[in-house]
């Protein structure tokens, strides 16, 4: 079976500020891949390409078999218009570091939103796929909550239920617990090990070891916009072969 993600020299330049340099890379259906690397390596720029959230300007990029953001015809690349990029990003969920939610919507009414604005559910079925979804995330008693009324890590597990929401065939971490006090953390990488262990395929962005470890089934390290190292994460951890991921991981212990 093809890969859900496969990025094929994938480059992006912002004017004259090459920040992705040929990302090559594949992220198997159902597994893991967690991306590590130094600030400004371009991990969010890649996953926002992956995400249209940015356009790749050079190299090849494909979510489950189609070319993000372009149509290819006669050897040639067509930008794909609006609509039918907006169409690809549907199915693709994303989490960001500062969870996004809309403050003046309860915790439900965030969740519900896209799938009745975009998608069409009618109120009541999203209604209660949504108190399911908090249920998942361990909020049931949160349905009526406002955004400031929560912490932060359970802001953060709104934030992903809105996103499983769509029913996205692909979900993309950004740095999910990077905002959160360190006794936040665990709530919300709990939830993302069981959708991992459901079979979720994901890319996420994180700096928590002991979860790529654990949970990842590929772990790719990149630096100055480039894949330095990708592997089994045990063996990248434990014995890294290029010296700038051996540097990188020594300072975070
Ligand atoms: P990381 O997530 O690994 O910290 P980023 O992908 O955020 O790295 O950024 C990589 C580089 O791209 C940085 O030098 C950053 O300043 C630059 N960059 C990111 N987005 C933009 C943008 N919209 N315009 C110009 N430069 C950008
Ligand atoms: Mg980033």
């Amino acid at each position: 079976m093809s890969p859900m993600v496969l990025a094929d020299r994938v480059c992006k330049s912002f004017g004259a500020l090459q920040v992705l340099k040929g990302i090559s890379l594949e992220v198997e259906r159902g597994e893991v891949t967690c991306l590590i690397g130094p600030s400004g390596s371009g991990k969010s720029t890649f996953l926002r390409c992956v995400n249209h959230l940015e356009s790749v300007t050079a190299g090849r990029l494909y979510v489950d078999d189609d070319l993000i953001g372009y149509r290819e015809k006669g050897g040639k690349l067509y930008e794909l218009s609006a609509k039918d990029a907006a169409a690809q990003r549907r199915d693709i969920g994303m989490v960001f570091q500062h969870f996004n939610l809309f403050p003046h919507r309860t915790a439900l009414d965030n969740i519900i939103e896209a799938p009745i604005q975009v998608k069409g559910v009618v109120r009541a079925r999203a209604v209660e796929r949504g108190k399911d979804l908090l249920d998942q995330v361990g909020l049931a008693d949160k349905a009526s909550a406002y955004p400031a009324q929560l912490s932060g890590g359970q802001q953060q597990r709104v934030a992903i239920a809105r996103a499983l929401a769509m029913d996205p065939k692909l979900m993309l971490f950004d740095e999910p617990t990077s905002a959160l006090d360190p006794e936040l953390v665990g709530d919300v990488l709990a939830v993302m090990r069981n959708l991992a262990k459901d079979g979720m395929t994901m890319v996420v962005v994180t700096h928590e070891m002991g979860f790529a470890r654990e949970v990842a089934d590929q772990l790719v390290f990149m630096d100055a916009g480039k894949v330095v190292e990708k592997g089994d994460p045990r063996e990248v951890l434990n014995s890294p072969q290029h010296e700038r991921t051996q540097s990188f991981l020594s300072k975070l212990l």
